[in-house]
């Protein structure tokens, strides 16, 4: 597997969770897996490591290839070249990406390419996430077609998210040894630039992504991001897994970050987290037995936060306290302080990133709000059923997958969703959870119905090998 991060060494979001999960489950199911990424700023790694230097584009660069034994079995490979990846961020800086992303992922891909003709063994399948990641088959078809270690080998695109397709002037196809075969329209060409994920997803056998209603999603023009064309071509090769969730880290009933063990059948441990939660706030305790929304989230238009601002008075206008943990746009970032200011006593606003309060949020809030444009698969309305925080949804990629409303005839109801992106549906879906916290006894039975799903990686992992051991079969049979 290729990425741009991992959980333990580096994260800004879902990937990293997928990247720390996925390849220990697929080592429980008795797979060898080897993850590639870059040595970030802060990553602990002392290992020794193989030095090599290869070139691109006519500019050599050298990495040093350290590796690392995880316990569950699997093998981390962080690629060490401090010039490029010893610096704050893993992307750039003050919202602003560094101006060498395009060299700084060719080298990742490039490099786990050749760590692997070193390692001397024939992977079965090389998983190639995101953009970052988008040059692995490109590299291996354009250049490594014939080697006897990673030519002909299936590659598998994994797409997070399709927002971010790692755009650059066409220029910079000669600064990274790609010849201008790849300029077009079938291969990395896009409006006049080329984009990486277009090159991942052209180039590799089979394409994954998150969740089922995203795979669909993502054919359509509203949620294609001017890919649905390149990807409706490949349907046939697309599939949609749900993302799992860490079943150890995220367990009510073993979490060292809240008050005290509660599970479906022992739901006290959940008030005392409540209290807890508000009292971490500052927010007044008489606010017990008012519903808590909680919300833990990038703030960006993608999670639904112009909708929220378009909404916040008839939300203010309702009796619930808010705990919002969260960062991103400065003009949400104002939104929520403002919300804050003017509502003290029922409103608190986190800015940061704080994995702690996450885990506090999820266990004390009773409903969670996730009011997303679009959501690949999302993680936090899983976290939320485990937790018995009934997540209040907009029906979209794995938001619409992973939770169930009443007026769906799938299975006993865990929470609330709203299809029409509109200010509208979702103060009605919000008002709907409202409601239902006021009849406990059915409130209960969602939270139980929700606690007793299994969103854990084990059948994420099976489908996957369902992927690669299909993509395989094809590769022999050609
Ligand atoms: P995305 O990857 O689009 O940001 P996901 O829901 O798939 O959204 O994953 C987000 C992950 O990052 C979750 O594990 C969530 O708990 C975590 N997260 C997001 N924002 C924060 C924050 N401010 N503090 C702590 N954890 C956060």
């Amino acid at each position: 597997m290729v990425a741009s991060e991992a959980h333990p060494f580096a994260k800004t979001g879902g990937l990293a969770e997928v990247l720390g999960a996925l390849p220990d489950a697929l080592a429980r199911l008795g797979h060898r897996v080897t993850v590639v990424l870059p040595k970030y700023r802060g990553v602990e790694c002392d290992a020794a490591g193989d030095a090599v230097t290869f070139s691109l584009g006519g500019r050599s660069q050298s990495v040093t290839f350290r590796a690392q034994w995880l316990p569950s079995g699997v093998t981390a490979v962080l690629i060490d070249a401090p010039e490029l990846y010893d610096r704050d961020g893993l992307y750039g800086a003050d919202g602003v990406d560094y101006p060498d992303n395009a060299w700084r992922f060719a080298v990742l891909s490039r490099a786990a390419l050749e760590y692997a003709r070193r390692a001397g063994e024939r992977p079965s399948v090389i998983h190639a996430h995101d953009w970052q990641a988008g040059l692995v088959p490109v590299y291996q078809k354009l250049q490594f077609s014939t080697d006897p270690v990673v030519g002909g080998v299936p590659v598998i695109c994994g797409i997070h998210n399709l927002a971010f397709q790692g755009v650059f002037p066409a220029s910079t196809l000669s600064s990274i040894g790609v010849g201008w075969e790849a300029f077009d329209l079938q291969a990395m060409e896009y409006w006049g630039q080329i984009s990486y994920l277009k090159g991942g997803i052209n180039f590799s056998e089979r394409i994954t992504t998150v969740s089922p209603t995203y795979a669909r999603e993502m054919l359509t023009p509203e949620l294609g991001f001017g890919f649905d064309g390149v990807l409706s071509r490949r349907a046939g090769s697309l599939t949609g897994i749900l993302n799992g969730i860490d079943f150890e880290r995220w367990n009510p009933a073993a979490d060292p970050m809240i008050p005290a063990p509660f599970s479906a059948n022992a739901l006290s441990g959940k008030r005392r987290a409540k209290e807890a939660l508000l009292a971490s706030l500052g927010l007044p305790a008489g606010g017990r037995a008012r519903p808590l929304v909680g919300l833990i989230s990038r703030l960006t238009s993608q999670k639904g936060m112009d909708l929220m601002e378009a909404a916040v008075d008839e939300l203010m206008a309702l009796d619930l306290t808010w705990a919002m943990l969260g960062s991103g746009d400065a003009r949400y970032e104002d939104l929520w302080r403002r919300l804050a200011a003017a509502h003290p006593d029922r409103v608190a606003v986190t800015i940061g990133f704080d994995e702690r309060l996450a885990h506090l949020i999820e266990a004390g809030a009773d409903i969670f709000l996730m009011p997303s444009r679009f959501e690949p698969c999302g993680l936090n309305q899983m976290y939320s059923l485990r937790y018995g925080t009934v997540p209040v949804v907009r029906a979209t990629g794995g938001l619409d997958d992973t939770v169930t409303d009443a007026d769906e005839n799938r299975g006993p109801a865990t929470g609330f969703k709203f299809r029409e992106y509109t200010a509208a549906a979702l103060v009605s879906a919000v008002r709907r959870a409202a409601e239902a916290f006021g009849k406990p006894r059915e409130w209960k039975k969602m939270q139980q119905a929700g606690m007793r799903e299994d969103h854990s990686w084990n059948a994420s992992a099976r489908e996957y090998v369902k992927v690669y051991e299909g993509a395989v079969e094809a590769a022999a049979a050609k």
